[in-house]
This record gives structure tokens, sequence and C-alpha cells, in this order.
């Protein structure tokens, strides 16, 4: 199926059925599997046997959906998780213990920058923000011995700026480290992170993925590029015996390609239990039927939205990757040709109160903590999202406070256009 377009992954990908059996996904609802003798069941337990025993560790649904996500972003092995916060926890986590550091870029969601600043610190995990285009000197002197990954994100949320991936790909891999590239605004239908030298993709599939509000959930993607074992001192957890499971090392059983999923589901899920429902995996299943659909009416709307902010003289700027002037506007044309999300962000004149003035008086749109929706919403990330940031981290991350961020649906965009033109009268 990865041989396929990714139109057609995103329509058939991840399951074939056989003869006389469902032609959508079956939903398999069941905690817990059935065998005859437990020495079957053993053998699964060793990690011996593939096959499912428990659905804390792995369902069938889930894994279909999670091998169509893999197939888009071109890589070896995925798994789902109950958000994407847990995925990028666990992405970082599986490889990266106390006393060990990251180097992640400041411009990334407000979750994921809390996660990393206050939780994984308080874990003993140290992060090193570092300005998404900060020079050469810069990055490479964000690294340390005990640096374990590189993070970015491709089009950051809400910030809106483009990481430009085989930069931050070609330093991680110099210092000896993955990539790891969250990927959820594009969505692999816009930018496949794998081609660009990324190493572990992941997701917030709640947004465009899912597309229409209805499950919480993320996925982790393994490139199988990353060669563990020739960094083996770095990454004990993949390159010496694991003794939860009778010594087994997954590096060396599991190869190159599943060892990161296998570790990370059979250690972490095991442990943390952030399992996506499979009830939840067939509705992401249903919104990955037409993702490729979907992005590119986002993206039309998108552009055109920004393009009637930028010509608005009540607006100060708009942050859209696709409009000429844009200081990431180069980045996208090489990362995202055919468009980048449909997410805009813009600073009004009059800052915080505009903004806030703006927000009640549309009716299309809606005031939601949410993105990447077919209906269209927005949102003052400072009063929200990032209000735990301080007006420093803030500006670090390029979110002034009266920054209203515009999640374009799939609307018609004449109607998004003259609910924001009746909205900017009463501003
Ligand atoms: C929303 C989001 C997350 C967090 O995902 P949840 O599914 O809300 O846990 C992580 N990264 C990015 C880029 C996001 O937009």
């Amino acid at each position: 199926m990865s041989d396929y377009r990714p139109d057609t992954i995103c329509v058939q990908g991840g399951y074939t059925p056989g003869n006389g059996e469902p032609r959508q996904i079956p939903i398999i609802q069941s905690t817990t599997f059935k065998y005859a003798t437990s020495e079957d069941m053993g053998k699964l337990f060793d990690l011996e046997a593939s096959g499912y025993f428990y659905t804390r560790l792995q369902n069938p649904t889930n894994d279909y959906v999670a091998a169509k996500i893999a197939a888009l972003e071109g890589g070896t092995a995925g798994m789902l998780t109950s958000s994407g916060q847990a995925a990028n926890f666990f992405a970082m986590f599986n490889i990266a213990g106390c006393g060990d550091h990251i180097v992640s870029s400041s411009s990334i969601y407000g979750g994921t920058f809390n996660l990393m600043a206050v939780t994984m610190a308080k874990m003993g995990i140290e992060t090193t923000f570092v300005a998404p285009d900060c020079t050469e000197e810069e990055l490479n002197a964000a690294f340390r011995p005990n640096t374990k990954c590189v993070f970015g994100e491709t089009i950051a949320n809400p910030a809106l700026t483009v990481l430009d991936i085989e930069r931050f790909a070609k330093a991680a891999h110099e210092h000896g480290v993955p990539l790891i590239v969250d990927n959820t605004f594009p969505t692999p239908v816009n930018c496949r992170p794998i081609q660009w030298g990324a190493d572990i993709v992941t997701h917030s599939t709640t947004k465009y993925m899912d597309g229409h509000g209805v499950a919480v959930g993320g996925a982790i993607v393994d490139s199988g590029n990353f060669d563990w074992m020739a960094h083996a001192e770095k990454f004990p957890g993949l390159c010496t015996p694991d003794d939860s499971y009778h010594g087994i090392t997954y590096a060396e059983k599991f190869g190159q390609g599943g060892a990161f999923i296998t570790k990370c589901t059979a250690q972490l899920m095991r442990d943390f239990g952030a399992i996506q429902s499979p009830q939840n995996a067939f509705y992401l299943n249903m919104g990955l039927e037409s993702l490729h659909v979907r992005m590119a009416r986002h993206c039309e709307n998108g552009q055109a939205v920004a393009e009637y902010l930028a010509a608005h003289p009540k607006v100060e700027r708009v942050i859209y990757c696709g409009l000429p002037g844009d200081p990431y506007y180069p980045l996208a044309q090489k990362y995202l040709p055919n468009g980048s999300c449909g997410v805009v962000s813009f600073e009004l004149k009059g800052g915080r109160d505009a903004a806030s003035a703006f927000m009640r008086s549309l009716r299309l749109a809606a005031i939601e903590t949410h993105v990447a929706d077919a209906r269209t919403c927005c949102l003052n990330p400072a009063s929200s999202t990032h209000r735990q940031m301080t007006d420093e981290q803030l500006r670090a991350a390029g979110i002034p406070a009266g920054l209203v961020r515009l999640s374009c649906g799939l609307e018609d965009k004449q109607d998004l256009i003259d609910d924001i033109s009746n909205a900017l009268e009463a501003v």
C-alpha cells in the first residue's frame, strides 16, 4: 500500500480486507483477546510472537489506522496514542530519561512547551529552546553530550513559523541524535518530514486528520532511518537488554525499522496507558479517508482569507506562509509547495481590545480552543492556550498578546471573508 500515492493511501491504506471480510475497518471493541493455552499467551508477553492480548498495549482497529498514518508519512512503523500530548511525550521519553537533554525549537505548541519546560524538567530532562531561524552556531551550541533528540514543528501552532527540517536534521545527525517533527498542521498530504531527514514524526490527530472536531488523539511514526546501534552508548533503552522483557534488546530483535515503536508500545504504553480507544481510531480513519480532499480546501480558504486580511487597513500584519511577504514564504515554497494549512494568524491594530471586539462580532467563526476543524474557529492564544507563558516567552515564541489565530474551515470562502469583513467594522 505504501507504493501508492498519498491520496490513495488516505482512502485505502492500512487495511486490506480478505474475501468476505468487512469493507470498512472493524471496530474491535474488546479490552482483551482469548487464547487456547497459557503458553500461547506467554509468547505474546515475551514479545516472542506478535498478536493481541490486551487493548492497553495493542488493538487491531488502532493498528489499521496507525499503519495508514505510517504509510502516509513514509515510515516503517506507527502507533496511536490517546492525544497529541501523549504522542510527543512518548516520542521524547522513549529515548530521553532523567539526566538527559533535548534541543527544541522555541516555536511550538503551548502544551508541548509546557510539557518540556515544566513537566519533563521535573522528571530530570532538561530542554534548551532555540529560535527556529537561529544561526548554525546557535543551533550547534545548544547540544550537550547528554542530548538525546531534537524537536520541532513543521508549521508551528500558533506562531506559524516553518521549520527548516533539513537544517535541523543535519544538526541532529551531526550530534548523533534523531530529529522528531510534529507534523500536525501540514499533515502528510502537504509535507512528509521523513523525506527531508526527520527520523520520528508525531501528530495531534485531533486536528486535520480527524478534521471534524470529534476525537482527541495522537500518533507516532518511525522512519526506520535512525541507526540506534551506531550510537548505542546514547540510547541504552534501545540498544541494551530490557529486563522487563527477559533481556530483549529492541534494536537487535526488531531492527532499525521496528525498535522504536515496539519499545514505545511495550514499555511506555504498558506503563502509562495513554491508549486511543478503538472507537476513536475508527472516527480518525473516517477523517483520514477525506484528508487529501479537505486539506486542499482548507488551504484555498486560508490563502483567500490571508490575502483579504493583508489588504485590510485595520490589520497590522498577517502571518501566513502562503503570502509572498511572509518571512517563511521561501521555506514554505520548499517544504509546502502544495499549500500549508488553513490556519491564519493576524494582529489587529489596537492590540488585545481590538482582538476581543473583533472576535465578539464574528458570526460564522466560533471562539474555540481548537483548530483544523471543518467549521471555522478562532482564538486569542495569549488569553487561552498560551496563558501560562510570560510576555517574554510569548514574544520569543512569536505570539504577541493581541494575536488572533483563525482556523479556516471548509465553508465557502466568500462567506468567511464577509463574516471577517463585518466583524472588522465593529473594531
Ligand atoms: C494540538 C496540538 C498538540 C496537542 O495535541 P492534543 O491532541 O490536543 O493533545 C500538539 N502539537 C500540535 C502542533 C498541536 O496543534
